[in-house]
């Protein structure tokens, strides 16, 4: 009750949610009540989470903030919805996004923008920003985004949480609405460290039904950083990162931090000597994967059809009123990316860069055990800033991308306020399935 009070007072302005169960989720809130009375237990009984809209809950709309998935009821459950509910969860809604997930401000929805609960001018970050910005107003005490280029870290920055994007394969992607499926990432969003970490473990592990998911042992997260409390790190700080262009304010509070830390952990400066190519590598394999993942939304499977007599005519006009201008432009990049004659020169040529961006992390991790960066290189942005200017909005991912390219864990914490009262986050990087070292060092710094 107490969380739908919340959304009652808050969400008419900053339209963090595509839609809420509130009769279902008051009446699961009970039921969890019953359970906890009785001495059951489960690491997440009664806790109100919402799920972004690009992950599905059987029997719910999964709309991806897109039209042509508008009226689009999820057939399945996602597995990581199942590991949820089987914990106790209690789902409140399902949160904003850009359009498939493609965007770092959530003006992409075609529904209507979300806005940064701290300055409701400005954006939560994207493409997850709907669910960064429930947490940060506790609509919710947590919530699941994903992450293919920064999507949950650049917005937990933006609205000053905790977020997570887990190694690639930590978590099965089964029921997450492919994006680029070699990137994509479902991860937690957590008011604190410790939050984080119980969701991680509620979610992460082998699935059958994603054969990309590893069969890895997933420990005890909570335990391990309380554990770790007082262990000592030796972290590295990647030259090419703090050479880029940024806001001074969040390269001093960075700076601040890692001052700090020098008095309990030995702090190196390393080098990723291929990051300047990593945004631009990106954007040529995230669209190539996209405009394949894309193809079956052609008005015959579900979704979105638009009448006609013609099989061509109707895949076009389906297409061109489903698809935002976004959604279209990834599409025609990817197409053209993957054509014949151009896969060599682009694609095939994006994927050995995106070896050698891995490489550089791999060599890192031999002198280091985690990295410190910095999530975004400025504060969050007015909305309609960037919006006319695709590259502009695409170089807000600069710091996060390479982690995706890398299938590396990465986390967002938040570390303070700018001198405008905006959050500043910090990006903590690990070796693959090092979430533990990754949110010891979060826990440490909070
Ligand atoms: N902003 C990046 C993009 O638009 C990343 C999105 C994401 O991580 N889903 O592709």
């Amino acid at each position: 009750e107490e969380t739908f009070n919340q959304i009652k007072r808050f969400d008419p302005e900053v339209k963090a949610f595509l839609h809420l169960f509130e009769e279902e989720a008051l009446s699961k809130a009970k039921e969890a009540d019953e359970k906890r009375k009785k001495g059951e237990k489960g690491s997440l009984l009664g806790i109100p989470l919402s799920i972004k809209d690009n992950i599905c809950i059987k029997g719910y709309p999964t709309t991806c903030a897109s039209k042509i998935l508008e009226n689009f009821i999820a057939p399945y459950e996602a597995t990581v919805v199942e590991k949820l509910k089987a914990e106790g969860a209690v789902l409140i809604g399902k949160t904003n996004l850009d359009e498939f997930a493609m965007g770092s401000s959530t003006e992409n929805s075609a529904f209507f923008p979300t806005r940064n609960p701290w300055d409701l001018e400005r954006v939560p970050g994207g493409s997850s920003g709907g669910s960064a910005a429930a947490v940060a107003v506790r609509m919710g005490l947590g919530s699941l985004g994903s992450d293919t280029g920064g999507s949950i870290r650049q917005p937990a920055a933006f609205c000053g949480v905790v977020g997570l994007k887990p190694t690639y394969g930590l978590v099965s992607r089964y029921g997450l609405v492919a994006f680029a499926s070699s990137l994509d990432q479902i991860g937690p969003f957590g008011l604190t460290v410790e939050d984080t970490a119980i969701l991680l473990k509620a979610i992460a592990g082998k699935d059958e039904k994603d054969s990309t998911s590893a069969a890895v042992s997933i420990p005890d997260y909570l335990q391990v950083i309380h554990q770790n409390e007082k262990t000592k790190f030796t972290i590295g700080l990647p030259k090419e990162y703090l050479q880029t262009e940024m806001d001074p304010e969040i390269k001093q509070k960075i700076e601040e931090v890692v001052n700090l830390l020098r008095k309990t952990h030995e702090i190196k400066e390393v080098s990723l000597p291929h990051t300047p190519y990593a945004v631009a590598t990106y954007y040529i394999i995230a669209p190539a994967e996209a405009s394949s993942n894309l193809a079956r939304y052609d008005g015959v499977k579900y979704g979105l059809r638009v009448e006609s007599t013609n099989l061509i005519d109707m895949y076009k006009k389906t297409r061109a009123k489903g698809f935002g201008k976004e959604v279209k432009r990834r599409i025609m990049i990817g197409t053209y990316a993957l054509s014949a004659g151009y896969y060599d020169a682009f694609y095939l040529k994006a994927s050995k860069v995106r070896t050698l961006i891995l490489r550089d992390f791999l060599e890192a991790f031999k002198q280091v055990d985690l990295l410190i960066t910095p999530v975004t290189p400025t504060p969050p942005f007015k909305i309609g800033e960037k919006i006319t200017d695709p590259l502009q909005m695409y170089l807000s991912d600069i710091f996060t991308i390479p982690v995706n390219l890398a299938g590396l864990p990465g986390i967002s914490l938040p570390i303070g306020l700018n001198s405008e009262g905006l959050p500043i986050g910090l990006q903590i990087i690990g070796p693959h399935f090092r979430e533990d070292l990754l949110l010891s060092l979060a826990y440490q710094i909070e």
